[in-house]
């Protein structure tokens, strides 16, 4: 299998592949299987320290190189991961359960964070601003923030790394990634095409451990990282904050959503269905931006239903190699019982199954409709992280604006209506960073992406991505004749 050429069972460290000190390790096993595919380094804070002192070290001559040189490490980068597109899906679907298609299409996305940080390396630019007196010039430049720590989620392995490293190594800084435990691999292949990139010894580095608790303490509480970027949950996210608060640590966090999908009486039902069905079952419901609750005018309720639980028949599940396949496993048995959990819950207070709501296969779960669904049941609340759409009941655009706010998330939400006047009206209205306007696929890198409330804050990809990498620093010059 050509994959097995990218497929690493160390650790890189200081532009070595090492073991963990302590000697540990773990196995990484296929979720569409329950087949070990490789075995990794179960990292300490030791080794955590290692890693600091390296890109510690690393940081004064990387930072040093001009913009031009980082840009052009960066597209060597970016042409190795192309290169290697198939065997990297082929890693990710093997680890994460991720059909084919959708991780071909990870590849291409996350690939495209690291094409576009290295052009926009070269366009950092700084202010001239116009002085108060006469004898004083005064300039604002920004310059690499330090030593960055990334930790990112098993459902999107690759390309929530280069979000963050893209912009972090365009800008100067040296970084460390903590790749999750259930899917480490494609981090730890993407470490090889960076090694082979040329990036200098210590300035790319990646650490595996399933004690994520002593890591992310450690990349917290150390002054020598100066930024942490986190994608993950919620809970884990406010444990970083309170942890990092000792060294007053600049920190970008992309946690949990709950995206409401509203659909009005004067959209294109037709548009609707299928921009809920790919927005609710990508990566078989476990993404962050994923639909949580759909929310149907009733005037249009039942038409929307049937067509769309007609729709989610026709979703295809099966091996996820074939490129046909749309639906894959969950990531692990925990992911399931949660599942389990949403519906049955939602049953007992009134909800109904329109198609679906069955295992199928191990960790395989049929795609499930749920009509009759209300705010007082679980799925409203959390995220279900699977295969399940229920679908809400609304009167009036106030009704529907009040039941998409009423959470403490606020990263993706979905609309659909023909009407112009109210797509700017509820555009507005909805407290959430990222809104899909009759679209369900709203992700790329030259947009910013992120959250308000509790989904965190910082934005990444676009001209804004590499501002949370940079310090602003203000010269003013005295005594000017
Ligand atoms: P998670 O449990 O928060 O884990 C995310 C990462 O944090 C993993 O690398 C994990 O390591 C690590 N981690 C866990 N506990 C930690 C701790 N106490 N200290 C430091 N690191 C710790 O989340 P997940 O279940 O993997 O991912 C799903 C969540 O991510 C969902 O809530 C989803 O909405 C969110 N997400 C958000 C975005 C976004 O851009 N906003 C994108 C994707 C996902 P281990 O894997 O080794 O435990």
């Amino acid at each position: 299998m050509e994959y097995k050429k990218l497929l690493k069972n160390q650790a890189f460290v200081n532009g070595k592949w090492v073991q963990a000190t302590a000697g540990k390790s773990f196995d990484v096993t296929n979720p569409a299987t329950g087949e070990i595919i490789s075995t990794v380094p179960d990292m300490t804070r030791e080794d955590v320290r290692h890693a600091i002192d390296a890109a510690h070290t690393a940081w004064p001559d990387y930072r040093a190189l001009t913009a031009k040189e980082r840009a052009a490490l960066l597209r060597r980068w970016f042409d190795l991961i192309i290169e290697y597109k198939e065997e990297l899906a082929h890693l990710m679907t093997l680890e994460s359960g991720k059909v084919m298609t959708e991780s071909l299409g990870e590849v291409a996305y996350g690939a495209a964070f690291i094409e576009w940080f290295s052009e926009e390396a070269k366009r950092t630019y700084g202010d001239v601003i116009p002085a108060p007196t006469p004898d004083k010039r005064m300039v604002v430049i920004k310059q690499a923030i330090g030593v960055v720590a990334a930790i990112t989620p098993w459902n999107f392995p690759l390309a929530m790394i280069t979000r963050k490293v893209g912009p972090a190594l365009a800008a100067g800084c040296p970084v460390i990634v903590k790749v999750p435990s259930e899917t480490p691999l494609t981090g730890l292949a993407l470490a090889y095409l960076a090694e082979q990139a040329g990036f200098p010894k210590g300035v790319y580095n990646t650490l595996t451990s399933k004690d994520s608790g002593g890591i992310g303490k450690e990349l917290c509480e150390h002054p020598h990282i100066r930024k942490l970027s986190f994608t993950g949950s919620t809970p884990v996210g406010k444990i970083l904050m309170e942890q990092s608060a000792s060294t007053l640590k600049k920190l970008s966090l992309e946690l949990g959503g709950n995206a409401p999908f509203i659909v009005f009486d004067d959209a294109d039902l037709d548009e609707a269905v299928q921009g809920a069905l790919v927005s609710k079952f990508r990566h078989n419901g476990q993404t962050c931006v994923c639909v949580n609750r759909i929310l149907v005018q009733d005037s249009v309720y039942d038409a929307f239903l049937e067509k769309f639980t007609k729709a989610v028949q026709g979703l295809k599940t099966g091996d996820v190699l074939e490129k046909a396949t749309q639906i894959g496993p969950l990531i692990n048995q925990k992911g399931l019982e949660k599942v389990q959990e949403h519906i049955k819950d939602a049953q007992t207070k009134g909800a109904t199954i329109t198609t679906g709501g069955k295992v199928k296969e191990g960790l395989f779960f049929q795609p499930t409709v749920l009509a009759g669904a209300t705010p007082d049941m679980l799925i409203a609340r959390e995220e279900v992280f699977g295969p399940v759409a229920p679908i809400f009941k609304f009167k009036t655009e106030e009704e529907a604006i009040q039941l998409a706010n009423d959470t403490e998330y606020g990263l993706a939400s979905y609309f659909y209506s023909q009407n112009v006047n109210r797509c700017w009206r509820v555009a507005e209205a909805l407290e959430y960073g990222m809104v899909g306007i009759n679209e369900g696929l709203i992700s790329t890198e030259v947009a910013p992406f992120g959250g308000i409330k509790e989904s965190g804050f910082g934005r990444e990809g676009s001209k804004y991505g590499m501002d949370y990498y940079m310090e602003m620093k203000y010269l003013c010059f005295g005594g000017v004749q």
